[in-house]
This record gives C-alpha cells, sequence and structure tokens, in this order.
C-alpha cells in the first residue's frame, strides 16, 4: 500500500526514523460514526480515500451509543424539523449557531432514511415503520407541545447498528483502511495549510506520512479528561489536541455534558431512553423529585436539568444509599417484555455493574462526564476555522472536523440527547460533499515540508525516552481527580481558580514524565504517555474557560453567576494553548445569529424552563 518505502529517514538524537509514504485525496481520522460516514460518503464519490483508526472501526466509542438518534420523520405523531430545530437551539441555551441548527435538523430525515437503505436494522411500528422513543428536551408545537417521539432506534443499540453497516459499506466502496494506527499529528505547511498526518503503526512500529488535500478529523471527545466517564478508555480527544498544537484554537471548551444515570461507582452508561420508555428517579424519601424541578417535562427534562436537580437532592441530604451519595432510576414497573425488546442492554448492565434485577431492583445512578460540546470550530461544512487577522471564520485550507471532536456548534452550551449520532452522520455527509465539490482527484500535490515531519517526530521520540520520575499513570490519575473535583456538574470561581492552579502544576509536572519501554512496537506505556500528552492540554483549556466564563449557561453552573448574561456572554469562547510555556490564552467568536435559510426565523433567546 504505501508507495514509497524509506523514502526520507529522518535522523533524531543519531537514531533514524524510516518513514513510509501515502498520497490519498481524502484522509479521514478515526473511524466511528462520523470517520465512518465521511469515508463512506467521499469514497462513494470517486475519491481515494483511506480512514485512519487507532482501534478497530467497530470498537469507536460510537458502538457504546445506546438510546438512538434524531430526526423529525414523525412516524409516532406529528413532528416537523423545526420543531426539532427549536427544541435544539433551546437545549444549547442560545450558544448554538442557528445556521448550523437549521442545517442538522432539515437533513436529519434524509440521513436517517440513508441509514435505513444502507442496512440498519431500526426497530419497527406495527406498521413496519422506523420506531422512534421521547428522549430528554424534544417536544412538538416549539415547545409548547407534548413530548415528541423523535429518536430512531434500534432497540438500546443504535450505535452499534450504525457502525457495522456503515463500516460495511464503506468497504463496499472499496475506502481504505489503517487499523491500529495511530495518529501523531498534522502535518501543516508554512501557510497555515493542513497536508495531511503522521501515525505510527502500532502493531510493528513502522512510522506513515498520509499526504491528502484533505484530512478530516473525526477522533472523537476527551471524556478521560475526568475521573468518572460514560466514555471508552480511547476517548482522549487527540485530534483536539493536534489541532492546539498546530497553533490553532479550540472552542467552547467549557461545556462538558454530565449525564445524569452512570451506574453509581462504574460509571457506565443507562440510556437516557430509559427514562424515555417511563423510567423515573427517586430520592430517599422515595419522592418523584423531578416534578419540583421541571414540572412540565420531569425525568426528561434535558441533560444539565437533571444531573443539576440531582445533585441538589443529593447535597440537600436526600440521597439514596448508606452513604446518601447517589439517586435510584426505576424501572420495576415496566412491562417486562418492553425491558427485553427495547432496553436488553441497559438490563444486562444493571446486572453486571450494578448487581440489580432491574425487573425488581431500582438502579443506583449518578451523574457522570457523558459528552464534550466544545471541540474544533467549524462551518457547517465540516471545514476547520481559526482567527486569523481579526476573522473568526477564516478558513483553514486542507482541515475538515466533525463529528464529537468538532465544534460546529450545533449543541452549544448543552446538547440533547440522541443529538450527536444525528450530528455525526449530516456533517460526516456534509464532509463528503464539501470533498467531492472542491477536490480534483488525483491531482498532484505538494511535498509535505520536512519540517512539518520533523517536528512531529521529535515529539515521538521525546516521549519514547523520556526518563523522568513521574509515571504516566499517576500524572493522569491527579488530573482526572482536579478535573472531577474543581470542574464539575456545579462551578465556583475559587474552585475554578484553584483547579487552573492545579492543572498548570500537574501540566508542569509532566516534563518530568517517564516512560519505562523504548520499543515502538505494541508500546501501551508510550500511547498512553501519548494520550496523556493529549489530555492535559485539554484539561487545561477546559478549566480555563470555566474560570473566565462568568455566567451559567447549558451544562456550565456557577455558584457565583447563576443566571445566563446574554448580554456579556452570548459568543464562543476561542482557546489556544501554548505548549512551551503551557498556558492557555482566550479569545472569542461572535455567535452566529442568522438561520440558513428564510423558512424559519432566528429563534429569539428566552429563559430557558422545562
Ligand atoms: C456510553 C455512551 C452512549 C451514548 N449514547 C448516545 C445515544 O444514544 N445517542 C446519541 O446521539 N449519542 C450518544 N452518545 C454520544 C455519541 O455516541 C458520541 O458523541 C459519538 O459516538 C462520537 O462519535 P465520533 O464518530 O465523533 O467518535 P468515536 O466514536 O469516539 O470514534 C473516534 C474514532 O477516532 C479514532 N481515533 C481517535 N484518536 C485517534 C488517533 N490518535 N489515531 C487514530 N485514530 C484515532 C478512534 O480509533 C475511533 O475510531 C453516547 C456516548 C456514550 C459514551
Amino acid at each position: 500500500m504505501a508507495e514509497n518505502t524509506n523514502a526520507t529517514a529522518p535522523a533524531l538524537n543519531g537514531r533514524a526514523y524510516p518513514i513510509q509514504d501515502h498520497t490519498y485525496d481524502v484522509i479521514v481520522v478515526g473511524a466511528g460514526g462520523a470517520g465512518l460516514r465521511a469515508t463512506l460518503g467521499a469514497a462513494e464519490a470517486g475519491l481515494k480515500t483511506a480512514c485512519i483508526t487507532k482501534v478497530f472501526p467497530t470498537r469507536s466509542h460510537t458502538v457504546a451509543a445506546q438510546g438512538g438518534v434524531a430526526a423529525s420523520l414523525g412516524n409516532m405523531g406529528p413532528d416537523n424539523w423545526r420543531w426539532h430545530m427549536y427544541d435544539t437551539v433551546k437545549g444549547s441555551d442560545w450558544l448554538g449557531d442557528q445556521d448550523a441548527i437549521e442545517y442538522l435538523c432539515r437533513h436529519a430525515p434524509d440521513a436517517v432514511y440513508e441509514l435505513e437503505h444502507y442496512g440498519v436494522p431500526f426497530s419497527r411500528t406495527e406498521d413496519g415503520k422506523i420506531y422512534q422513543r421521547p428522549f430528554g428536551g424534544m417536544t412538538t408545537e416549539f415547545g409548547s407541545g407534548p413530548p415528541a417521539q423523535r429518536t430512531c432506534a434500534a432497540a438500546d443499540r443504535t450505535g452499534h447498528a450504525m457502525l457495522h453497516t456503515l463500516y460495511g459499506q464503506s468497504l463496499r466502496h472499496s475506502a481504505e483502511f489503517f487499523i491500529e494506527y495511530f495518529a501523531l499529528d498534522l502535518l501543516m505547511d508554512d501557510d497555515g495549510a493542513c497536508r495531511g498526518v503522521l501515525a505510527l503503526s502500532m502493531e510493528d512500529g513502522t512510522l506513515h506520512r498520509f499526504r491528502a488535500k484533505r484530512t478530516i478529523l473525526a477522533t472523537g471527545g476527551y471524556g478521560r479528561t475526568y475521573f468518572s466517564c460514560t466514555s471508552a478508555h480511547t476517548c482522549t480527544g487527540d485530534g483536539n489536541a493536534m489541532v492546539l498544537r498546530a497553533g490553532l484554537p479550540l472552542q467552547d471548551m467549557e461545556f462538558v455534558q454530565f449525564h445524569p444515570t452512570g451506574i453509581y461507582g462504574a460509571g457506565v452508561l443507562i440510556t437516557e431512553g430509559a427514562r424515555g420508555e417511563g423510567g423515573y428517579l427517586t430520592n430517599s424519601q422515595g419522592e418523584r423529585f423531578m416534578e419540583r424541578y421541571a414540572p412540565h417535562a420531569k425525568d426528561l427534562a434535558s441533560r444539565d436539568v437533571v444531573s443539576r436537580s440531582m445533585t441538589v437532592e443529593i447535597r440537600e441530604g436526600r440521597g439514596v444509599g448508606p452513604e446518601g451519595d447517589h439517586i435510584y432510576l426505576h424501572l420495576d414497573h415496566l412491562d417486562p417484555k418492553i425491558l427485553h425488546e427495547r432496553l436488553p442492554g441497559i438490563t444486562e448492565s444493571a446486572k453486571v455493574f450494578a448487581g440489580v434485577d432491574l425487573r425488581r431492583q431500582p438502579i443506583p445512578v449518578l451523574p457522570t462526564v457523558h459528552y464534550n460540546m466544545g471541540g474544533i470550530p467549524t462551518n457547517y461544512h465540516g471545514e476547520v476555522l481559526t482567527l486569523k487577522d481579526g476573522d473568526p471564520n477564516h478558513v483553514v485550507p486542507g482541515l475538515m472536523a466533525i463529528g464529537e471532536a468538532a465544534c460546529v456548534s450545533v449543541h452549544g452550551a448543552n446538547r440533547l440527547g440522541s443529538n450527536s449520532l444525528i450530528d455525526l452522520v449530516v456533517f460526516g455527509r456534509a464532509a463528503a460533499i464539501r470533498c467531492a465539490e472542491q477536490i480534483e482527484k488525483g491531482a498532484s500535490q505538494p511535498d509535505i515540508p520536512q519540517a512539518a515531519t520533523e517536528k512531529a517526530l521529535a515529539r515521538l521520540d521525546r516521549y519514547r525516552y523520556a526518563k523522568g520520575p513521574e509515571p504516566t499513570a499517576s500524572l493522569r490519575l491527579k488530573m482526572q481527580k482536579v478535573m472531577q473535583a474543581n470542574c464539575a456538574v456545579f462551578r465556583d470561581g475559587p474552585v475554578l481558580k484553584e483547579g487552573v492552579e492545579k492543572i498548570a502544576e500537574i501540566w508542569n509536572a509532566s516534563d518530568g514524565i517517564g516512560v519505562s519501554d523504548r520499543s515502538l512496537i505494541w508500546n501501551s506505556d508510550l500511547i498512553e504517555t501519548l494520550e496523556y500528552d493529549n489530555l492535559i492540554a485539554q484539561a487545561a483549556v477546559t478549566v480555563v474557560g470555566a474560570e473566565n466564563r462568568k455566567e451559567s449557561r447549558g451544562a456550565h453552573a456557577r455558584e457565583d453567576y447563576p443566571d445566563r448574561n446574554d448580554a456579556e456572554w452570548m459568543k464562543h469562547t476561542l482557546a489556544f494553548a501554548d505548549y512551551g510555556t503551557k498556558t492557555v490564552s482566550l479569545d472569542v467568536r461572535p455567535v452566529h445569529t442568522h438561520t440558513l435559510t428564510n423558512e424559519i426565523a432566528y429563534i429569539e433567546p428566552k429563559a430557558r424552563v422545562y
């Protein structure tokens, strides 16, 4: 597959690093739902496409998505993409860009039908249509009607079904896969354009330079900056960190979603679909407390609202369990047949991870880090944006981002459940369409500047031979505990300030990191160190952004600034990281207050109550 082995063998500190070169029209980094949808789309359009992934495609975190994918099909009651758009704007607490949200909601039904035609085995209604369940924050009639049944589901294994189908379809269209290849860094030229990516094959330790007209980052979220999260160990935001190292900004990183129902202790997710099917939460007095906090939507209020309500109950002494530190989720009143048909996966999770039989017992749950609203700023074509000469919408040539790694921004300050899977396929598809429009197939490409390769290699070499006293695992644990304690569901000025200082200390201490194994073949110590290096910079931009934003909006709830402040803070945060000084600098980008077409008017901000 390599066109040119040993073309260049840069030497670092006297050590040679032979490199194999590859050239494609499009390189996708990541084989989750977003990466596979883009890979499939680009390959289908006849572009020479390769997908690089550090885990086998169907092991990407998307495989764990249970609840479903939102689209206003209207199979189980009236629905309209405009209602979906209203709910998403409101869910975002008016931080989402409304042109992008219109694009998402308008194209969602087509993207789901496309999945159906590709072969996703959706659950079905009596008359054979795609089954749809209610999900938090999804309503009808612009918030004034009853809950919408909008979330299309394949039992409680929707992400699993999507990944397997998209992988199969990508192979059918002859996309090439580089599996268990770890992407190290973007290769940028002197004009600030992305020319490709450098990757390490973990199986045999060989290095590969991929040259492409478009590099699409689809590397997922960075939940692993926190101690308790629902996401896989691989969710280390590698693409986000590559962007920071390229001197480009990340956007709205202070917005971290806590899912109300992670299993207490294990962090494993119990889908919101459980409440969609009729599940409810209780405190130590057996009270269905959500009726007090969200009289209308109750247990199906949006995630930030439910997570905060649970935290207040626990703080005020109404938590359950010996230490009064969690909440119960009940499904024991539901028909076992429904549980068996619609929620088989979580029946098993409850048994394995909480030791409960959910047909008879409540599940102990706690708000757990689940999703990163922030990420690489893009427009709705998936093109990466940066701030240049005062223009906050300057497109970075050659670079795109999609999925949880990206911040389009459709989720703003808080994502609605089932809106991520639809984001993956709508913008994965949009990115492929953009590539097909703009790329001249097979046209020649300039050489990648040698300096870019050497810079990426230097980082690899530095960690490979790091011999400081600090083990990666202990630095990582310290970072995760600080993020959990200082930047969680409720935030406060002094606590955040302390968080900023502690994360800076840990980042500085990382200069003393030590790696014990020098091999390049299946060196998990080295890979985890590279991932930790990616995580710590994202922890820093997250906590610095949170300290800086002096208001409460969506998932960012400050005790010292309890209200949303549109006059001063209805704007995106842009965060840059300086790896030399290990510091973060912030800037802003205006929120788009225009829609895409005149088929819907700008949705004016108002108080967000459920
Ligand atoms: C338990 C759980 C349940 C969820 N349920 C739902 C749901 O029901 N509905 C919903 O809408 N959302 C849900 N979400 C959110 C949603 O699943 C994720 O946001 C989404 O799957 C992310 O997809 P992605 O394609 O962006 O990235 P991922 O699926 O995380 O894939 C990332 C890919 O990038 C690759 N990669 C990363 N770094 C590198 C590197 N350095 N080199 C090479 N490859 C790399 C990985 O190998 C992987 O292929 C859930 C999330 C979790 C954690």
